[in-house]
């Protein structure tokens, strides 16, 4: 374990070991938040010359399930590194014949069925320095960076993976799976995929002005779409194993479309304006 301080990234990552292990040179660090610790160390390498970095979403063991991830400080670390652009790969089920595994989904729209976690800053709780956060209401019609959804889009169709490009994504709370019934009215509803931790990342991205982008990959037709015997988790983690390679392949040719940091002039740079968040942020 290597502890640094004053290291930089400019980009983050949300997603698992896959991603940043076959990198050389990574640095590995601790970081602190006044949320209490990160999923894990973050592993900062470089990308298309670009830094990276990268946190294993449910730890490096795999050991958080979704409702356990603590979700505010993994970004407010990110956040305290410099990212300024993050990238969110998750495993989701299709809720559409078509939509099997295998297939790239880029959602531009999100619906939190979640029930028990944290989603926001200003909450009212002091932070260790005193401050205290007013109250505030965040916009999130659009809740994902159009910026990096284009560039997610491309870098896919460029490496032959026709994607998705938009669609919702329900986040449900887990970390079991649906019944057949909840899946059935969530393909009712029109929406798409389903997962279980694209939110809070999705807010607390927002609330932190960073740029979120979110990649799911379906890893299985959801329990409604299809007769059989529903989803399991073996079935899940078999199809994410097979993709893992060419999803790793589109978010580093991704992060290479992305613009740089004070090149951003996307809605998601503009969501403190006109109120005043009462907290410092990183
Ligand atoms: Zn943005």
């Amino acid at each position: 374990m290597v502890e640094t301080s004053g290291a930089q990234a400019d980009i983050g990552i949300i997603g698992g070991s896959g991603f940043y292990s076959f990198l050389d040179d990574v640095i590995e660090i601790t970081v602190e938040t006044p949320y209490g610790p990160p999923s894990d160390s973050l592993f900062l390498g470089e990308v298309a010359g670009r830094r990276v970095a990268f946190l294993p979403r449910h730890g490096r063991k795999h050991h958080l399930p979704p409702h356990r991830i603590n979700y505010r400080a993994n970004l407010w670390a990110l956040r305290s590194l410099g990212v300024r652009q993050v990238l969110g790969p998750c495993a989701v089920g299709g809720l559409r014949p078509e939509y099997g595994p295998g297939t790239l989904l880029i959602p531009d729209q999100l619906v939190d069925r979640t029930k028990n976690r944290v989603q926001t800053y200003f909450d009212g709780e002091p932070l260790p320095g005193g401050q205290i956060p007013n109250v505030v209401h965040v916009a999130f019609a659009d809740p994902y960076c159009p910026t990096g959804r284009k560039a997610a889009i491309s870098a896919a169709r460029k490496r032959d993976w026709e994607p998705v490009d938009g669609g919702t994504l329900v986040v449900v709370e887990g970390p079991r799976f649906s019944t057949r019934a909840e899946s059935v009215w969530h393909a009712s509803q029109g929406w798409s995929v389903v997962g279980m931790t694209g939110h809070p990342e999705a807010i607390l991205a927002r609330e932190l002005e960073l740029c979120y982008t979110s990649l799911t990959l379906v890893t299985d037709l959801d329990a409604g779409t299809e007769a059989g015997d529903g989803v399991s988790h073996s079935e899940v983690m078999r199809v994410f194993a097979q993709n893992v390679d060419r999803l790793r392949e589109v978010l580093f040719d991704t992060i290479r479309e992305l613009p740089d940091t004070q090149a951003r002039d996307c809605l998601c740079t503009t969501a403190h304006d006109g109120w005043n968040p009462g907290i410092d942020l990183p």
